[in-house]
């Protein structure tokens, strides 16, 4: 309570004029994004998709190039803005539901034989499931090493951030898939995301992979902690949560690093506290 009523208002340190970083190799959305997603990214993941391919001993394969897996990466963009009822559609001869701008970059085989194929890891070198190091995310880990590197290093944020659960929708099986019968997209990918307020922009996430073992304790202070130690520190960011994050030992955690938290406070706490000024 006492920690509380000390809290005072303090003026941004950071950069006042945040956004993209300087200087930045970059004039357009396009170029932006290939800043986030490095040739190299692309070139990793040419390699490894002819390595799985060749595991598999894919009859009728052909390497795959940087240029394609471009391509490809391209389409997949353009299907998550221009979406049909399933992916064979976007080849189909009926004219109402192909789609000529994937038609002309990919034959339907051939984007199917990718999509099968496409790896970012090689499979032969992943530490098994009874081994204590396993990964459940090693199929991703380069993809999401990189994004985590490059979505900050980009772009700054402002003052106000917030923290918050993202569900992406996914179907099939892949091992860090949840069930969140509350939310409006049920089952998928649970991602915590740190964003700066006025833009969206994401600056820094974590996937969630299950609690291990017993429930994770303390997993929502963790995820902010984890999360807040990548802004810069002593520069008074205030971060924004809702009341499955917020705790006083967190916000008073969370001022030892130089940021302030504002959130909904917990059902326990109203209990317990009165609502104080700070
Ligand atoms: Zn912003």
């Amino acid at each position: 309570m006492d920690e509380a009523h000390n809290v005072q208002y303090q003026q941004f340190l950071g950069d006042s004029a945040h956004g993209p970083t300087e200087p930045l190799d970059c004039s357009s959305p396009v170029e932006f994004f290939e800043q986030v997603w490095p040739d190299a990214l692309i070139h990793g993941i040419v390699e490894e998709t002819n390595r799985y391919a060749g595991q598999q001993g894919r009859m009728h394969w052909h390497d795959t190039t940087f240029e394609e897996i471009k391509a490809f990466q391209g389409v997949l963009v353009l299907m998550g803005i221009h979406i049909v009822p399933a992916f064979k559609d976007y080849f189909s001869s009926d004219e109402l539901l192909s789609v000529p701008a994937v038609t002309k970059v990919f034959p339907k085989n051939r984007f199917f034989e990718l999509r099968g194929n496409l790896h970012l890891a090689d499979n032969e070198t992943a530490v098994p499931r009874d081994d204590p190091n396993y990964d459940k995310l090693y199929k991703l880990r380069p993809l999401l090493n990189t994004l985590q590197t490059t979505f900050r290093q980009y772009f700054e944020p402002g003052q106000n951030c917030a923290v918050d659960e993202h569900m992406v929708k996914g179907k099939g099986r892949y091992p860090c898939k949840q069930y969140m019968p509350a939310k409006p997209i049920k089952r998928g990918t649970k991602i915590w995301e740190l964003g700066c307020s006025c833009c969206a922009y994401i600056y820094a996430f974590q996937i969630y992979t299950g609690a291990e073992g017993n429930r994770e304790h303390g997993l929502s202070h963790r995820v902010v902690m984890d999360l807040a130690r990548t802004l810069n520190p002593m520069q008074n960011h205030v971060i924004y949560i809702d009341n499955f994050f917020s705790s006083f030992p967190l916000l008073k955690n969370l001022n030892a690093i130089g940021i302030f938290g504002c959130g909904t406070p917990p059902h326990s706490a109203v209990k317990r506290y009165t609502l104080v000024r700070c």
